[in-house]
């Protein structure tokens, strides 16, 4: 078939029809013909298609023109331009006595030649054949079977017309078997009839369809499972990243607990201290108060002592416990420097202990960033206890930790340095030292690094280590300056802690 466009016919009953439709009418009366051929040209004529309609008995040209000029105004013009041709049956298709179905077949081809190269949309015709003998019955039919096999491939539709009275029942059936469909009057409506040829047709596109719809179906199916299954897949990998994250939180508290736990007696003594000034003080103070003329300015400073000492003991603790409870990480605008100062804070009794000599060399013109308080101060508190341990065996150089911070250019942030003048780091323990449980201490867990470095990298960050040129290491973190996913209570009450 060429194409897949429809055609209008025209015909109420028949509605739209591809091209290549070869269909016929069983007429009893003249208004058989003229109620459904009219219309049918009609809505040829409108469509651009050309017209040929090959007339015989018991209408004449006369009636016929009379008929399609009270529907379509313009039928003089279709005329006179051969948009509408009206053609004499028995001369079409006869030559002299015999029947021509070769002249017929070649002139049909020439008249669609001509539709097609003078811009029409195809070739609409009606061909009655009144006029048929019975001599010539069964030549005609193998004709009408050859159209019918071969108009598919045109544009064209034909409407072939075959009088009802004087045909035998087997006669009805050669012409039912020879098209695809048939327009019939029954009880004075008419009806479209459909041939065994297009109902076999329809069954095998109606199962086709079936088989489709089934084919759909089952595919649909495998895909819904299909995607069940990812969903599961999905949500179980979810729920394992769940558990790892709580294990990792898990595990990185309990060797903050522990760490603190190591340093206990060093922090005991960073609040037994200023605790220490508070008694003495507060004696003092007494003294002052109690003395016969009591000595209100040395009493002040006392007391002015006694505050500034439990404001030290205060804040120790407070830095204990925030690194010791469990909180869930939340990321916050944080002052790198102010993070520094406070965890030297908490290494400080540490690090006197250990005689070490500490020097900071803090930037001022680094930038915010965003993070986890406790998790950056844990991993800078390791690095710090790990400088002070690689520093216990030296005794013949002075044992110097220097925590430094500055600007990085690229990526753009921050950077911290905690160097130490210890033992170092020979080639083969700096690719090593970030293995979960290495460890070259007797009582270490060797996860230490490990978690500092994981902390570093959620923080968008990298933790590196390397060998001092003379003696010790130096380990250094970057992170990126702020960025702008921050929760905002927490950042404005974590500057208004900052700046108090
Ligand atoms: P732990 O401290 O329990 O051993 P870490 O993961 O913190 O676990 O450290 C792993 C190892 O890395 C340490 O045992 C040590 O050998 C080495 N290391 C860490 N920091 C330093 C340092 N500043 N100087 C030399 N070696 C270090």
């Amino acid at each position: 078939m060429s194409g897949t466009e429809l055609r209008k016919t025209g015909i109420g009953v028949v509605g739209d029809v591809p091209w290549g439709t070869h269909f016929f009418l069983f007429h009893e009366t003249k208004d058989d013909l003229l109620d459904t051929l009219v219309p049918y040209f009609k809505a040829g004529l409108e469509a651009k298609e050309l017209c040929i309609w090959v007339i015989s008995g018991p209408l004449t040209e006369n009636e016929v023109r009379y008929a399609l000029g009270k529907d379509i105004p313009d039928l003089d013009a279709y005329l006179e331009d051969q948009s509408m041709q009206i053609l004499q049956g028995r001369e079409w298709y006869m030559s002299g006595e015999d029947l021509d179905l070769e002249k017929v077949t070649r002139e049909w081809n020439q008249k669609l030649e001509f539709a097609l190269t003078r811009g029409y949309a195809g070739l609409r015709l009606s061909a009655g054949t009144a006029w048929l003998e019975k001599r010539h019955w069964k030549e005609f039919l193998d004709y009408e079977g050859e159209v019918n096999r071969s108009i598919g491939e045109q544009p064209m539709l034909a409407l072939c017309t075959y009088p009802l009275i004087g045909s035998a029942a087997a006669e009805i059936l050669d012409v039912t078997r020879t098209h695809q469909f048939a327009v019939v009057r029954r009880n004075g409506r008419w009806e479209v009839v459909e041939t065994s040829e297009l109902k076999q047709a329809k069954r095998e596109i109606q199962k086709l369809n079936d088989e489709l719809e089934q084919r759909v179906i089952e595919r649909t199916r495998q895909l819904t499972v299909a995607n069940q299954e990812l969903k599961q897949q999905s949500a179980e990998r979810q729920h394992a990243e769940d558990a790892l994250g709580a294990a990792r939180a898990e595990l990185a508290h309990a060797t903050r607990v522990t760490v603190m736990g190591e340093m206990v007696a060093s922090i005991a003594h960073e609040v037994t201290q200023p605790l220490t000034g508070i008694v003495t003080n507060g004696n003092a103070c007494l003294n002052w108060l109690r003395s016969t003329t009591p000595n209100m300015d040395r009493a002040q400073g006392a007391v002015e002592r006694i505050i500034r000492d439990g404001e030290r003991a205060s804040e120790v603790i407070h830095e204990i416990r925030s690194l010791v409870k469990k909180t869930p990480p939340q990321k916050i605008l944080l002052d790198i420097n102010d993070l520094i100062r406070k965890t030297i804070t908490l290494a400080a009794g540490e690090i006197a202990r250990s005689q070490v000599q500490l020097e900071t060399d803090l930037a001022s013109d680094i930038s915010e960033i965003t993070g986890d308080r406790v998790q950056l101060q844990q991993a800078l508190l390791n690095l710090i206890v790990n400088a002070i341990e690689a520093m216990g065996a030296v005794k013949e150089r002075p044992r110097r930790l220097l925590i430094r911070s500055a600007r990085h250019e690229e990526p753009f942030g921050v950077v911290v340095t905690v160097s130490d003048s210890g033992v170092g780091l020979d080639p083969d323990k700096r690719n090593r030292v970030f293995d979960a449980f290495f460890t070259t201490k007797p009582q270490g867990l060797g996860m230490g690094l490990s978690i500092c470095r994981t902390i570093i990298s959620t923080h968008g960050g990298r933790l590196s280590a390397r060998s001092n040129a003379n003696h010790g290491a130096t380990f250094e973190f970057t992170l990126p300056a702020r960025t702008g996913e921050i929760e905002s209570s927490e950042a404005n009450a974590n500057r208004v802690a900052a700046t108090a």
